[in-house]
């Protein structure tokens, strides 16, 4: 309990936008349960290089896409060590990795985003991204699981996306089915993951060996409104 605002303070330090804790215990897998406490962090991404995404990915997206992962990865590995120097066990879920252990190539360890939704740090979006409030879904996440004792943050069980169609609209691939989001929904009831991936190592094999799109991020106006603001105070 004690450390919780510290971390916080810390993470912020780090120049990681929005921190919040969520309880986990009850979706974590029988192995991990002990470590029933997920930070979830959320880095912003640069507002230009999001917007100057047109009709695909840029070099820089895919450059500030890897980079911001591996930030991520660095910001949750001094994470880490600090819990752990607290006397805590603590585990790093890497910000951006496939397994494939059940013929599902599209998911990783444990998901950010049910992280991140149980820690108050936004909701799922019609495009799948996580939708923060703040910065649309310029966003990326990563999450610690950890068994340190926190308050922890009110979850955010609703879409905020009402009826907005702009991601449905934008995707090349007609992979966002146009759903909303509910904790618990399957993912493939919002997205086409194939689909999307496909239509990237299709068309955009040139930028980032076609790991990256971009287009549905860019034209949420949860995110647009950001860059707007900031271009007017200019
Ligand atoms: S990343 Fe591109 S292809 Fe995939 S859902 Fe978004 S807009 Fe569609
Ligand atoms: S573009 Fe609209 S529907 Fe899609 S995630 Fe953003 S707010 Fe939701």
């Amino acid at each position: 309990m004690k450390y919780g605002k510290k971390l916080k303070s810390m993470l912020k330090d780090l120049g990681i936008a929005k921190v919040g804790y969520g309880y986990l215990g009850d979706i974590l897998p029988e192995s991990l349960k002990h470590l029933k406490t997920g930070i979830s962090i959320a880095f912003r991404l640069s507002d230009q290089v999001i917007d100057d995404i047109h009709d695909g990915p840029t070099y820089s997206y895919f450059h500030h896409y890897r980079t911001v992962n591996f930030r991520l990865d660095q910001v949750m590995l001094s994470t880490v060590s600090k819990l752990q120097e607290w006397g805590y066990l603590a585990m790093p879920i890497a910000a951006s990795q496939s397994i494939n252990t059940d013929g599902n190539r599209y998911r990783g360890i444990f998901p950010h985003k049910t992280a991140a939704t149980r820690a108050g740090i936004g909701w799922v979006g019609k495009s799948g991204c996580l939708v923060t409030d703040e910065y649309g879904p310029r966003v990326r996440l990563g999450t610690i699981l950890t068994n340190m004792e926190v308050d922890y943050d009110k979850p955010i069980k609703e879409s905020k996306c009402g009826k907005c169609t702009s991601c449905v609209k934008a995707c090349p691939a007609l992979a966002i089915r146009g759903g909303l989001w509910y904790p618990g929904i399957a993912r493939k009831e919002l997205v086409d993951a194939r689909a999307c991936s496909e239509h990237m190592s299709t068309y955009y094999k040139h930028v980032g060996r076609g790991s990256v799109c971009g287009i549905c991020i860019k034209s949420c106006p949860q995110g647009n409104k950001v860059i707007k603001k900031a271009a007017k105070e200019v």
